[in-house]
């Protein structure tokens, strides 16, 4: 069932006319330059798209996955880095708000909850590593208790969020006691001694969103700045990663309808041999499979993130969600390309940018192998 409610649409609807109206304009310059607009960023959290997962009493509005996926959507259609800063964003201030000790959300709500849901601040999620993604059990950053402190050592790489001027800090992910593989997530904030934050690094796209790598050498945090249960850092983390897989499923779901769009708006009208393209069999095949797989695609995303809400089993689903969509959007953007012709390779085409950007929503959150080893697992393909 892919009806939403009144109140979703109309959502929808005014995310959809900001994303038109603001962030369209000047995607493509954001792009070319890869700057962050703060402006734009403060934008997005006075119309609330920010804090629509948080319950009203953290400043949030406590709205469902699905609302919060159907504006991220919006945002994605016409620009992906914006939509990964928005959602990245919620790492540390989601980690505070929905984990935080009545002491810990009284130490870090101003800073890393309430400026976040305004647009005014961004945080980070620190968990891959240069030698360890796909596979965690080679995570080698350590944190070790120290009188009152953890002092952390490590790295962590393709970190987003973490170097624009706005970030707050990073949520880390540490190894606590490699005898018994435990993990802790550690809020480090920015500024903190002996947590240092590399060059931007460049990217094939997804130019405006920052990704950096990072470095922790005797950094020292006071014990209090552990998340959650003891030890069960990983466990969390990893739930997470199922709500996490929706939502960039959503985006990318974004960008596949937005390629449908412009894709079929072209085929219309541009002509050759005497008729506009979209008459011609194989390129209607683009254009038809495209649309069958956005409502497919739209499909599991929605019975995805309805399962999560319902508090039901959604492993699975998350992640044929991640996995197919994901991979729709990459094969939509490169077929967008190819209805556009040479126009679709030069950059003053919105398709050339959507087929950059999308590269790495088949590897960010869990590569599509990861999603379709999790769906095996889940089938109990290996028991
Ligand atoms: C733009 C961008 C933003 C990112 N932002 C963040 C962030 O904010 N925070 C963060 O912590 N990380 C972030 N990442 C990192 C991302 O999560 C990892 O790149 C991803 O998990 C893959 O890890 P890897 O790059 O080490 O690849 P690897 O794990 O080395 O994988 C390499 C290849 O081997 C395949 N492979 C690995 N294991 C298996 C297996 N068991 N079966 C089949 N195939 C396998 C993979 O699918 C892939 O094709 C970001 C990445 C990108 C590109």
């Amino acid at each position: 069932m892919t009806e939403y409610t009144e109140q979703q649409e109309m959502l929808r609807q005014t995310v959809r006319e900001f994303a038109r109206n603001e962030v369209a304009p000047g995607a493509a310059e954001r792009d070319a330059t890869g700057q962050f607009d703060y402006d734009l960023y403060r934008r997005v959290g006075e119309l609330g798209v920010i804090g629509l997962l948080f319950p009203e009493e953290d400043g949030g509005s406590g709205a469902d996955l699905l609302t919060y996926c159907l504006a991220l959507e919006e945002i994605a259609r016409v620009d992906l880095s914006l939509s990964w800063t928005t959602f990245v964003s919620l790492a540390g201030a989601h980690t505070v708000a929905a984990q935080g000790t009545e002491e810990q959300k009284a130490l870090w709500t101003k800073d890393w909850v309430d400026p976040v849901l305004r647009g005014e601040a961004t945080t980070s999620a620190g968990l891959s590593e240069p030698d360890a993604g796909s596979d965690n059990s080679r995570l080698k950053t350590r944190a070790v208790l120290d009188g009152d402190d953890w002092v952390i050592n490590g790295r962590k790489i393709f970190i987003t969020n973490a170097g624009l001027d706005n970030n707050v800090g990073v949520m880390v992910l540490c190894l606590t006691d490699p005898e018994t593989r435990r993990y802790e997530t550690i809020l480090v904030p920015r500024g903190t001694p002996g947590y240092t934050i590399g060059p931007p690094m460049k990217k094939m796209g997804l130019r405006s969103s920052d990704t950096r790598e990072l470095f922790f050498d005797d950094c020292r945090v006071p014990a209090i700045n552990r998340f959650g249960v003891e030890g069960e850092g990983y466990q969390r983390i990893m739930s997470g990663f199922f709500v996490g897989r929706i939502v960039i499923a959503s985006t990318a779901l974004g960008l596949a309808e937005e390629c449908l769009e412009i894709a079929t708006a072209y085929a219309k009208e541009r002509v050759a041999f005497g008729r506009p393209i979209a008459r011609f069999q194989y390129v209607q095949g683009m254009l038809t499979d495209m649309a069958l797989n956005v409502e497919l695609g739209r499909l599991i995303r929605d019975k995805a993130a309805r399962l999560s809400e319902a508090g039901k089993p959604f492993a699975k689903e998350a992640a044929m969600a991640k996995w197919f969509i994901t991979e729709t959007a990459k094969k939509a953007a490169d077929d967008a390309v190819q209805i556009f012709g040479g126009m679709g390779c030069m950059d003053e085409c919105p398709a050339s940018r959507y087929y950059r950007d999308i590269r790495a929503a088949t590897i960010g959150e869990g590569t599509t192998e990861i999603q379709r080893y999790v769906v095996g697992r889940e089938m109990g393909l290996f028991r």
